[in-house]
């Protein structure tokens, strides 16, 4: 039997194309929450027949408990599907292989509760318009501060010129129709050179586009018009860089299929520039070799040596190195057009980075989204096709996966390591994205390109990830943040020490690899702690029967029917208290303010969150499968729950667990 936390990092997701168990992207997982979301209807119906709610879908029933040839999908394509059958059962979700190699068991405890799925069928989409609305082109380049020299072009307006860009593109006002209708014919794909990034200090410019269909001579007076303009937009110089971030190889073989590079001979007003990131083929077996060193290896030699062979910091560092290279560009007045191939992997990867290191804004919980909607999703990044989400179906889809948006990711949490206090969000903020960008719980990151996620009517469909995020924003916070401290991250270090492997993301599932309490978290705690110890210092607020209960004082009154569930409570304070110790401090201090009944409201201990594997609830007692899970403090109790046995105390906006809510209500 697998336990949930001792799952590999790589977390196969099993889909199923044809079933119609939930919707167009079936799908069952080792993700909680995913297998949550899609098997509710099947939870539900079998509660339902089992209270005798439903007699008449006993029939039913019978056919729904088994889902058979159902693919245990590897999620990185690191290792084969496994065809098995689902069984759904009164106590577990499990997952059986055929061939007997694999059993997955989860506890239907963990999947959803019961007003949860209410809240899921009910979903508001209005309230959901605020995520679905994410980028708003405008308001972004109206942010940005761009100049009138740039303006919304009307060139692709019903994807009628480049099916895989967003409808609106920001060109220079002065480029005519014709000039702009002949670059789209000269670049792969269409995908001319477009803005997505001004830096208003100096007026320089990131524009992202495809290769050229240069072959080995051809040119296009469009283009290179195109090109000149753009260098007169921006206000500094018309000189800008010309980055090709491909290895010459690579330009080459490109060459021989007629498609290339720009020669600057033709175009007045470039400096070409080529940077060493391989392929996306590069990059998906590095990844498999990484994630051979950190979950396979025994000896520290063969880690080392497989870590090294699977070059991925190598990789990381190059991407940094490019991002660096562009924003100082920008910061000296020379803008940049950056493309790769076909201008979606390695470009959207280099000019996210840039713009991490120019901008703060990008560097919030809110602003990050607008970058990964604007850079990633808006520029036509495959999802699709990348992750995988409808499982690879043949050789070809196989060499489509790769780990392009992961390794983003990745070169973010570098740079976090190295400015801890310049983002907003913390590393679960980017572990979760990378969940959900394979997970297809929420619409956002299904599809292929903008064009893409327009024809499924996603927004009307499926809930938005960023609806989501902001729900549970308190979980992505960085406690050291300090906004504004610097606009740019200068000075960077590029240096080889200066990277590292990501273990958090990993080695999420692993048992014992990680530290026990993570820095963060205890900072944030703690912060939370205080917060909570200053207000009862104020004596803001009044309630006192719970903590009278929770600090252990004795009263017969508790002790009838009604009051179980704070026996139980009570119970569990003194075992713990006996064990460890963590609750002595509580009784003395609350025996001391004895008489004082605003200051005893707040439990002064809180429970250590190192060895906080389980929830606190009695009724729930889930085990945190990762590492990366939010352990979070109830204010009243100081016990340690999961998200869902945690709410907001309506009177006094504080995160109470839900005995401690019962009781004050
Ligand atoms: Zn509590
Ligand atoms: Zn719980």
């Amino acid at each position: 039997m697998v336990r949930l936390r001792r799952t590999p990092a790589h977390v196969p997701a099993a889909r199923r194309k044809t079933d119609d168990l939930s919707g167009t992207y079936p799908a069952y997982t080792e993700d909680i929450t995913v297998a949550g979301s899609l098997l509710k209807d099947r939870l539900s119906l079998i509660v339902d027949t089992i209270t005798g709610r439903d007699e008449e879908r006993k029939f039913e029933l019978a056919h729904c408990l088994n889902v058979d040839k159902v693919q245990l999908v590897n999620r990185f394509g690191a290792e084969p599907n496994i065809v098995g059958t689902v069984h759904v059962t009164t106590t577990h979700l499990i997952f059986r292989a055929d061939d007997g190699s694999k059993e997955i068991w989860i506890a239907n405890g963990l999947i959803e509760n019961r007003n949860e799925l209410l809240a899921f069928e009910n979903r508001d989409l209005i309230e959901d318009l605020p995520g679905w609305s994410r980028l708003d082109w405008d308001i972004e380049f109206g942010r940005q501060g761009v100049s009138d020299a740039w303006g919304c072009n009307k060139i692709n307006l019903g994807y009628q010129n480049c099916d895989t860009y967003p409808e609106r593109l920001w060109l220079p006002t002065s480029a005519s129709a014709n000039v702009v209708v002949g670059s789209t014919k000269f670049r792969s794909r269409g995908r001319l050179p477009a803005l997505t990034y001004f830096y208003r200090p100096t007026g320089a410019v990131i524009c992202r586009c495809a290769q050229p269909l240069t072959g080995f001579s051809a040119r296009n007076v469009e283009d290179e018009k195109l090109m000149e303009l753009i260098g007169k937009a921006s206000s500094t110089g018309e000189v800008l860089y010309m980055i090709d971030t491909r290895p010459k190889i690579n330009q080459m073989v490109n060459k021989a299929q007629g498609k290339g590079y720009e020669d600057e001979r033709n175009y007045t007003n470039m400096r070409l520039v080529t940077f060493d990131i391989d392929n996306i083929h590069v990059m998906r077996q590095s990844q498999q070799k990484l994630l051979e060193a950190v979950t396979k290896t025994t000896s520290i030699t063969d880690y080392i040596k497989t870590l090294d062979s699977s070059g991925w910091l190598k990789h990381v560092r190059s991407i940094i190195e490019c991002g660096i290279f562009i924003a100082d560009a920008l910061i000296k007045g020379m803008s940049c057009v950056v493309h790769c191939s076909d201008g979606w992997d390695r470009t959207s990867q280099v000019v996210a980075v840039a713009q991490l290191i120019l901008d703060p804004f990008y560097r919030t919980i809110h602003g990050f989204q607008v970058l990964v909607e604007k850079d990633w999703l808006a520029f036509g990044h495959k999802f699709d096709d990348r992750c995988a989400h409808l499982g690879a179906q043949n050789d070809e889809a196989l060499k489509e996966i790769s780990p392009v948006f992961t390794q983003f990711l990745d070169c973010v949490w570098q740079l976090m390591q190295q400015r801890p206090m310049d983002f907003q969000f913390n590393e679960r903020c980017l572990i979760e994205m990378h969940e959900h960008a394979y997970s297809c719980q929420f619409g956002t990151f299904i599809g292929n390109c903008e064009k893409d996620r327009k024809d499924l009517n996603l927004s009307k469909r499926t809930k938005s990830l960023w609806t989501y995020f902001n729900s549970k924003q308190d979980d992505y916070l960085n406690p050291f943040y300090k906004p504004n401290r610097v606009s740019c991250l200068v000075n960077l270090d590029t240096r080889a020490a200066a990277f590292s492997v990501w273990h958090s993301l990993y080695n999420r599932f692993d048992d014992g690899l990680l530290p026990k309490e993570n820095l963060s978290e205890t900072t944030m705690s703690a912060i939370a702690h205080r917060i909570a110890e200053l207000k009862g210092l104020c004596g803001r607020g009044s309630s006192v029967s719970t903590s009278m209960v929770d600090s252990g004082h004795d009263s017969s009154g508790t002790n009838s029917e009604a009051a179980g569930d704070l026996e139980d409570g009570k119970l569990t304070n003194r075992l713990l208290s006996q064990e460890s110790g963590v609750y002595e401090q509580t009784h003395q201090s609350s025996g001391v303010l004895k008489e004082d009944e605003d200051l005893i409201r707040f439990n002064v201990r809180w429970q250590p969150l190192r060895n906080a594997r389980r929830c606190a609830s009695q009724q729930c007692l889930a085990e945190f499968p990762s590492a990366v899970d939010r352990r979070i403090h109830c204010f009243t109790c100081g016990r340690i729950y999961c998200r869902r046995c945690i709410k907001m105390c309506d009177v006094r906006r504080e995160l109470v667990c839900v005995g401690c809510k019962r009781e004050t209500a």
